[in-house]
């Protein structure tokens, strides 16, 4: 018999949302928590039918009260490792299984918890020390030594901006995306690392030249998308076994600062806006079973066009919402956004 986990971790989507905690400035600036969750104790799906993972956030001013459900919901006590075994890990264990492709986007509002979730805190104590990247690389070698060894792992890390791609881990080098005649999508010139352990990938991200750091809304940061990607290779026919594209994607906000003054807020605004839509509808697509997808309409796609076709394929979007009653809007058109790629 098939349990609902199992079937869970079938799905080719899963959506999930993660609120951060109130920062100490949010507080002191009178800031107070407009968003409660459900079902962060839960894993995933297996919680469907007892308990629905769902957010709401309370406008009270307004008299109202909008409630979202998701396949997985985190509040926020919820760790890196704790988001990593229910919403990510069934991903990677299937593609190392199946040889197949898959993406982990981590989509909010700058502020609200993207790095935190995708990098975590990098080196030191803590429960949130790891993030998804070295937690996928710790789970990618943990298979590659229970397959007996004889893969290679490799990564590359860089960046999309104004729809152009450059290697974090090369001097932002330009490299360009393009497709072979079997349709995988190749970042030509990119440095790749073949990796030893997890340690040597957050050793190499901490050489990289993307400051992630800084939370102000206007740095460079906020405005691209950064990819990881992860390949599993067997090394004799240099044959891709597993490949996993974890990004972090430009601050959602920036999607209304198209109509901004200033020159260059509106041009990244506007780019950002382009490939935050289109990413959107190539999701829905894909689940609609519609024979066209938009792939073509943003760097972003185009390459990830590859991780997103075929029947091994997983997607996985982590939501990340601040709790703040200031940022009651974002978090909305965050939820709103998630809640249609499903
Ligand atoms: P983003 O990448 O979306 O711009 P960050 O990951 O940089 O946001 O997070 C913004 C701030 O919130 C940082 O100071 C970060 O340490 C803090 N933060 C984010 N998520 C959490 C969390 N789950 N627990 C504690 N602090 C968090
Ligand atoms: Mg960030």
């Amino acid at each position: 018999s098939v349990s609902v986990r199992d079937t869970a971790s079938r799905a080719s989507l899963s959506v999930f949302v993660r609120k951060r905690p109130l920062l100490d400035e949010e507080l002191r600036r009178g800031g107070f928590d407009v968003v409660s969750t459900c079902g962060e104790e839960e894993t995933a799906r297996a919680s469907l039918v007892a308990h629905e993972p769902k957010v709401t956030v309370d406008l009270s001013r307004a008299m109202e009260n909008h409630t979202y459900k998701f396949d997985g919901v985190y509040g926020e006590s919820a760790t890196n490792q704790q988001v990593f075994d229910s919403a990510v890990r069934p991903m990677v264990e299937h593609l190392f299984a199946s040889r197949g492709h898959g993406t982990c986007f981590a989509y909010g509002q700058t502020g609200s918890g993207k790095t935190m979730t995708m990098e975590g805190l990098g080196s030191g104590e803590g429960d949130n020390s790891a993030g998804i990247y070295s937690l996928v690389a710790d789970d990618l070698f943990r298979n590659v030594r229970g397959a007996g060894g004889g893969l290679t792992v490799r990564a590359g890390f860089f960046e999309i901006y104004r729809g152009k791609c450059f290697d974090l881990l090369n001097k932002k080098r330009s490299v360009q995306v393009m497709e072979d005649e079997h349709g995988a999508q190749h970042v030509v010139g990119l440095h790749q690392s073949t990796l030893a352990s997890a340690e040597e990938l957050l050793l190499l991200l901490s050489t990289s030249d993307r400051t992630t750091r800084a939370t102000a809304q206007n740095t460079h940061s906020s405005r691209s998308h950064a990819v990881l990607q992860i390949e599993v290779v067997e090394p004799a026919s240099e044959s891709v076994r597993c490949k996993l594209s974890l990004v972090d994607l430009a601050g959602s906000e920036w999607a209304a600062k198209a109509q901004s003054d200033d020159r260059q807020n509106r041009l990244d605004g506007a780019e950002i806006n382009k490939s935050l839509l289109c990413l959107k509808e190539c999701i829905r697509a894909l689940g609609s079973q519609s024979s066209h997808v938009p792939f073509r309409g943003s760097k972003l796609t185009q390459l990830l066009k590859d991780s997103f076709v075929g029947e091994n394929s997983r997607t996985v979007m982590i939501a990340t919402i601040s709790p703040c009653s200031v940022c009651c809007e974002h978090s909305l058109n965050t939820l709103r956004y998630a809640e249609r790629v499903k």
